[in-house]
């Protein structure tokens, strides 16, 4: 098995637990000394980077929220001059105004370390010849996975979105072995290689998927797994940490989190108490190292765990599992909480179920009402009507056991639903319009 850093990736955990505690301790005195910002939130929070003297001691510090990145000067969070500065990103804007976030080299440097340290241990190597169907651009993806592909000297084809046939010549031209892009478009890749005539799994050597920037099911998983004959990779990032950053090992059994560079910690939501490890909750990260726009304690929204135990690859970092939603994603249905990836997961344990959904919240009256509208594959799509409303009720059943709540479900014909080349847009809650 390769690895792109073995004396960090396998360093026994306390000898990285001091690493860690190194960097955390000189990163506190650092922002202490050198930002109004920053010092002035320790203030406020009564900590003084002396208070830090454990891991643990990190929740002493006060977090750091979307919305500062939003609404605080730039010049305020900065702290590089712009001749240290080597390039702008801005996040996609899912749930609000994009942010800005800047990078030094050093910070470029570290960004492509852990893209390269993670394509590396998903199983790609020089041999490599690696598709980034991310968006390239202000978006992280795109430039975030090509810098990291080519750090660990993999062959990179920069197709960015969009074109999707080109995309199919390429992958099949080329002998493309690892394709980086969205879940979704990795799906709706596969549709389209399937109307050209092209089977992926037969008629291409592609054998990975590296899958992020939105969340996904296992069952996504599994399904893209049989039916494009590839290994899909889970990977996780936000621009405000720097971009895609951690991905799985070819274990698959969650995203290794570089413990040297970053700490990774879950809190309550609500309480913002820090929680054990295997609780569910927040994922809140500080970047140990970052100097152009430093982040502490960042407090992502998204939902996840984090295992701390010696992973079967022999790496020793923490692994943070599947992201199952973001704070902001969760929908509240008649009081329930409700996460699109509940949706999927539910939708794609039905063999007759397409690849595409789209989830429609409404308020009738006094109450919620969610319909979900269901893509049938294309040999299900039949006229025996009493056949498809025996599949639709057992779809319908099936969510209402995952969900607790009732959802109406309509079927339509495959392809009747948008397509995406980016993050998908699934769900349209027409009480906020
Ligand atoms: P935005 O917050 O505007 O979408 P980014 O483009 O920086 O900005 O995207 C980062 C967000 O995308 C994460 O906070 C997370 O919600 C989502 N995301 C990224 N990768 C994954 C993944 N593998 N699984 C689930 N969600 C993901
Ligand atoms: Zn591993």
């Amino acid at each position: 098995m390769s690895c792109w850093n073995p004396k960090i990736e396998m360093m026994p955990r306390f000898e990285l637990n001091n690493v860690q505690l190194k960097h955390l301790r000189a990163f506190a005195h650092k922002l202490y000394d050198q930002s109004h910002f920053y010092r002035e939130r320790m203030v406020e929070a009564g900590v003084t980077p002396d208070d830090i003297v454990t891991l643990d001691d990190a929740v002493k510090l006060p977090f750091m929220m979307k919305k500062d990145l939003r609404e605080i000067e730039q010049a305020r969070l900065f702290m590089v001059s712009n001749n240290e500065l080597v390039r702008y990103h801005a996040s996609s804007g899912t749930t609000g105004r994009p942010t800005i976030v800047g990078y030094t080299q050093h910070d470029i440097d570290q960004w492509c370390e852990s893209v390269a340290r993670g394509l590396m241990s998903a199983g790609i190597g020089q041999q490599d010849i690696v598709q980034i169907s991310y968006t390239y651009g202000l978006f992280t993806g795109g430039l975030g996975l090509h810098y990291g592909a080519e750090r660990i000297g993999a062959t990179v084809v920069p197709a960015s979105t969009g074109n999707t046939e080109r995309q199919i010549d390429l992958l099949k031209n080329l002998g493309v072995t690892a394709m980086a892009c969205t879940p979704s478009y990795m799906m709706y890749l596969g549709e389209t290689a399937q109307r050209m005539g092209v089977s992926i799994k037969n008629d291409t050597k592609l054998k990975i998927g590296v899958l992020g920037a939105e969340p996904w099911s296992e069952g996504m998983r599994e399904r893209m797994q049989e039916w494009l004959g590839i290994k899909a990779i889970n990977i996780y990032g936000t621009s405000e940490l720097s971009g895609p950053l951690w991905c799985e090992c070819s274990e698959q059994a969650g995203m290794h989190v570089w413990s040297d560079l970053t700490l990774a910690e879950i809190i309550d939501p609500k309480t913002s108490e820090r929680l054990g490890p295997g609780e569910k909750g927040e994922l809140v990260i500080t970047m140990l190292q970052k100097e152009a726009l430093p982040i502490i304690r960042y407090r992502t929204g998204d939902i996840t765990t984090i295992d701390e135990e010696r992973c079967a690859c022999g790496r020793t970092h923490p692994r943070i599992g599947r992201i199952t939603g973001r704070v902001d994603d969760m929908l509240i249905i008649r009081g329930i909480n409700v996460f699109p990836s509940q949706v999927e997961y539910s939708l794609m344990t039905n063999p007759e179920v397409g690849n595409e959904f789209q989830i429609i919240v409404e308020r009738t009256g006094a109450l919620d009402d969610m319909t979900v509208r269901v893509e049938l594959k294309p040999e299900a799509f039949t006229d025996n009507m009493a056949g498809i409303e025996k599949v639709r009720a057992r779809v319908e059943h099936k969510l209402r056991s995952t969900l607790n709540i009732h959802a109406n479900v309509e079927l339509v014909e495959p392809g009747a639903l948008p397509r995406f080349e980016g993050k998908a847009k699934r769900v349209i809650d027409k009480r906020k319009l």
